[in-house]
């Protein structure tokens, strides 16, 4: 077959020489559908362009940053007049504050926040005040969910409670420190913490698990893990990176009604720029430097430019209604995916996932999930992408909906979710 991306494929095979996989990040490696990652030249709104000047419709939305779609004008209108006054300065400036009262005034418990660079970084800092603050080691993760690349969160499930490194690199005193739990989970959560609670310095969890489907938790489990935090001296830390600004301007915390002890921040916070945050209150923030002794800097944290972008994105989500709007695309997607068999939508706000194969209740936990899907997944996301339509390409991630989409985006999904899902089971799964 021809291939129908040349000028991205042979960019390809020029970044594969200079860099690990041809890539940046693992995922936009295409490795778990095949073929090709999509070299981008231009995006606007939903779309993207590839360097072969082919069009797509955009649901990865780079994986969650950009509520407001592509290169949206009020962020660009921020970041143009920031780029006239210079763009870091190695100093104080207002537009870090600015930002951290905008989050504050409609976060209160938010008290007192900080800004770093990645998601990864503000999970990594809120690990170290957990300790700091309870004087413990061990912490509490669960199994599918993903709060970045520090070593002591690369762990899976392994034989018994403690984890295993699901990557080289990690020292066993370093993964035997984290609890891998499964999700939904009741029983195991609360015998866990009769079992070790005064040694647990802090409970990490997705409250919107959205890193391996969308795995949505019921509210019991929520609140058992909080009460369980509280009863032991835990910290409970919500890693809301995606969640957060995005199902609601609070996001988890705010729709659950619970309150973790410390939160972070990621993705939309900086508008599609590189910005972290974790936040808290003011007790436990102020044991970070330089007011405390728990360590924590960045060279380039609160980057004016990032900083004015997450100011314009969130400004922009608290001012208007765009959460209603946002919904108002996620009930048509309801219904168009509703009519169809072998396609089944899992949805919280803007944030989507689409499970491939026979119909089964909502799936809660990582084991829960049919391995269909994942066999189906290559099929369908090959089928998409000649249809005009962008997904990550993973069975796992999540698609996200922006305010850019509109309703004739939503209806030609539909149609080619049903053309490809009407032929699945009728060719076996391909890797092209
Ligand atoms: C993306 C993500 C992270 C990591 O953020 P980076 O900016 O990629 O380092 C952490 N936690 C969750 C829930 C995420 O989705």
């Amino acid at each position: 077959m021809k291939d129908p991306h040349p000028k991205s494929t042979a960019l390809f095979a020029r970044a594969q020489r200079v860099s690990p996989g041809g890539v940046h990040s693992p995922v936009r490696a295409f490795g778990a559908v095949g073929g090709t990652p999509l070299f981008i030249e231009h995006a606007a709104g939903a779309t993207l362009t590839d360097a072969d000047g082919r069009t797509y419709t955009d649901y990865c939305m780079a994986f969650g940053p950009l509520p407001h779609g592509h290169a949206a004008p009020h962020v660009a209108a921020a970041v143009s007049a920031a780029l006239s006054s210079g763009w870091s300065y190695g100093t104080a400036e207002r537009w870090s504050l600015e930002l951290a009262e905008l989050i504050n005034a409609r976060i209160p418990w938010a008290e007192q926040i900080r800004f770093v660079n990645s998601g990864t970084e503000a999970v990594m800092s809120t690990l170290r005040l957990a300790r700091a603050v309870t004087g413990r080691e061990l912490l509490v993760k669960f199994s599918g969910c993903y709060h970045g690349h520090c070593d002591s969160m690369l762990v899976e499930a392994g034989s018994g409670l403690s984890g295993q490194a699901m990557s080289a690199g990690i020292p066993a005193d370093v993964s035997q420190t984290t609890l891998v739990l499964p999700l939904d989970d009741v029983d195991q959560l609360t015998a866990t913490f009769a079992a070790h609670g005064e040694q647990i310095a802090a409970a990490i969890i997705e409250p919107l698990p959205a890193n391996h489907g969308l795995l949505p938790q019921r509210q019991v489990f929520l609140q058992t893990l909080r009460e369980c935090c509280s009863a032991s001296g835990a910290l409970l830390i919500f890693d809301e990176v995606i969640s957060g600004f995005r199902v609601a301007f609070g996001g988890c915390a705010e729709l659950s009604g619970i309150t973790p002890d410390l939160v972070t921040w990621g993705k939309i916070i900086g508008g599609g720029f590189p910005v972290g945050a974790y936040a808290g209150q003011a007790r436990l923030m102020q044991r970070i430097a330089p007011s405390g002794d728990v360590y924590q800097a960045g060279t380039l944290s609160a980057n004016p430019a990032a900083m004015r972008a997450g100011q314009a994105t969130l400004h922009q989500l608290a001012e208007h209604d765009d959460y209603s709007t946002l919904e108002t695309l996620g009930e048509q997607l309801d219904e168009r995916v509703a009519a169809l068999d072998a396609v089944h939508l899992v949805r919280a706000g803007s944030v989507f996932w689409l499970r491939y194969g026979a119909a089964q209740a909502v799936a809660r936990s990582r084991a829960a999930i049919s391995t269909a899907h994942a066999e189906l997944f290559p099929q369908v996301h090959a089928a998409l992408l000649a249809a005009g339509i962008y997904t990550a390409p993973s069975p796992w991630e999540v698609g996200f909906l922006s305010t850019a989409h509109t309703a004739g985006d939503i209806d030609r999904l539909g149609t080619a979710l049903a053309d490809c899902t009407a032929r699945l089971g009728a060719a076996r799964p391909r890797n092209a």
